[in-house]
């Protein structure tokens, strides 16, 4: 793989015309960048200290301008004096979706005042869409963080991003999103444009003809278009990007080595989410360093699953706080410092939501959706080449596992392994089928290699009884 500064340098323009709109709209991003850069390597203790300056900061401001903490501060009796260390913080009520959604947004936006510079709103695939005012210098952290965990990659300020979306838009949306582009020098391809081979390889002759200097893209996105450079026998890293950054879906090591084998760079993972924006980036050492100036990420321990909850607190955005809000992410912070140097702390496991992840049996067992990932990791140490997986739950007891495997002894020995090895996890009672298709459709939106019946979340709470399942249509399956 080539280091990121043997690869292509050229004038974009956008590197001079950022800036300029960065100082039109009073965006202090350039400054903060520079900031970041440099706290990045501060030891773990300094790096602490800002947290805990900040956080006192926006719980006071929070428990003085903002109608719903005033309340729960006071019912709870916690003040900002409170918070002497940053243990402290577990003194406070956590935050959930409902909480928000179940309220009118005056109740979460501080008096003081302030327009709102941007508007973060979450797709609603949790079924508590939630919408989050963002002030200008909230903002400008986000953006300046950004940049520089994408500089650890060798991408710079005004560098051309391809950008594989899967939002679906009217022409409203459409047209925003075209000023977007034009403004900050991206080219966005939209998923509903990549349903089909002749679309997808249009899709491809149009991302070879921008030149983009780095791709950033959902993986399931971005693993249809490598297919296709693939099969088209295009040369080498024909894209010649500087770095894939994978965001928004879980990204599997056999998909990441794939990546890098067609891309031939280096494969990045960022862990974001729509109401705070980025979380966590992978550094040159593939570790996932979370931007802890930006935000305080938690991992709070409790549930049976053996994993903690993600909580965060933006530590910035003083126009709408969220304090300890509850992702329903699960995740593990490492122990130990990376070995890039920086004191930034690292996440060494983060799986998606709760009840989306967790796989419900006939006889009451929970069982974790990563079992799969590390079933598609044996195979892939055993040099079995898997293309694409979806596991579908369509009843409790039964799961239809659709693959993508090219070569046809691989597909036998995948069977054989499913049997022997995967099924027993799910229990005698749960009929595992194997269905090998030529290819998995993508849907616009996010997609998740696991899928459960609609109703799995009540199931989850224990709610649900199996005849609920029985009348789903199977063509949800994601196989056509
Ligand atoms: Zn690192």
């Amino acid at each position: 793989m080539r280091p990121a500064n043997d690869r292509k340098r050229r004038f974009r323009p956008h590197s001079v015309l950022l800036p300029l709109f960065f100082r039109l709209r009073n965006l202090k991003v350039l400054e903060h960048l520079a900031f970041l850069q440099e706290s990045q390597f501060w030891p773990r203790e300094r790096l602490e200290e800002l947290q805990l300056a900040r956080l006192r900061k926006l719980v006071k401001h929070a428990s003085e301008t903002v109608p719903y903490y005033r309340e729960v501060f006071a019912r709870s009796g916690i003040t900002a004096q409170d918070i002497r260390t940053l243990d402290d913080v577990k003194r406070l009520p956590i935050l959930s979706k409902e909480d928000i959604v179940d309220r009118p947004l005056s109740a979460f936006l501080s008096s003081s005042g302030g327009r709102p510079f941007a508007v973060r709103k979450t797709s609603g695939t949790t079924g508590h869409p939630v919408t989050v005012l963002v002030d200008r210098d909230a903002y400008a952290w986000s953006i300046a963080a950004r940049y520089r965990c994408e500089q650890w990659h060798g991408i710079r300020i005004g560098d051309r991003q391809a950008r594989l979306w899967g939002r679906a838009l009217d022409q409203k949306g459409r047209r925003l999103e075209s000023l977007r582009d034009l403004t900050l020098g991206r080219r966005t391809i939209n998923a509903s444009n990549m349903m089909d081979a002749s679309s997808l390889r249009r899709q491809v002759q149009g991302l070879l003809a921008c030149s983009p200097d780095y791709v950033y893209a959902y993986p399931s996105l971005v693993l249809a278009l490598s297919e296709h450079l693939k099969e088209d026998s295009l040369p080498r890293n024909a894209l010649h990007v500087k770095a894939v950054i994978c965001t928004a879906e879980k990204l599997h090591g056999f998909q990441k080595r794939f990546l890098a084998e067609v891309f031939d760079c280096p494969i990045v993972d960022e862990y974001g989410c729509s109401e705070i924006d980025i979380l966590a980036f992978d550094c040159e050492r593939g570790q996932k360093h979370i931007v802890a100036e930006n935000v305080l990420l938690e991992v709070v321990k409790g549930n049976d699953l053996g994993a903690g909850e993600v909580v965060v607190t933006d530590l910035n955005n003083r126009l709408m706080p969220l304090i300890r809000y509850k992702l329903g992410d699960i995740g593990v912070i490492a122990p130990n410092p990376c070995e890039c140097g920086r004191g930034l702390p690292v996440l060494s496991s983060i799986c998606g939501r709760t009840s989306d992840q967790v796989i419900m049996t006939p006889d009451g067992k929970r069982v974790h959706s990563v079992i799969f990932d590390y079933f598609l990791e044996r195979l892939a140490g055993m040099g079995i080449g898997i293309r694409q997986f979806k596991a579908v739950q369509e009843r409790l007891d039964r799961i239809t596992l659709y693959l993508v495997v090219p070569n046809e002894d691989d597909r036998r020995k995948t069977d054989l392994l499913v049997a022997r090895d995967l099924a027993p996890s799910l229990g005698h009672r749960v009929r595992l089928e194997t269905k090998h298709v030529p290819r998995i459709d993508l849907f616009p939106g996010k997609f998740s290699c696991f899928e459960a019946h609609p109703s799995l979340a009540g199931a989850w709470r224990g709610h649900t009884s199996q005849e609920e399942f029985t009348n789903w249509d199977s063509s949800q399956s994601g196989e056509r």
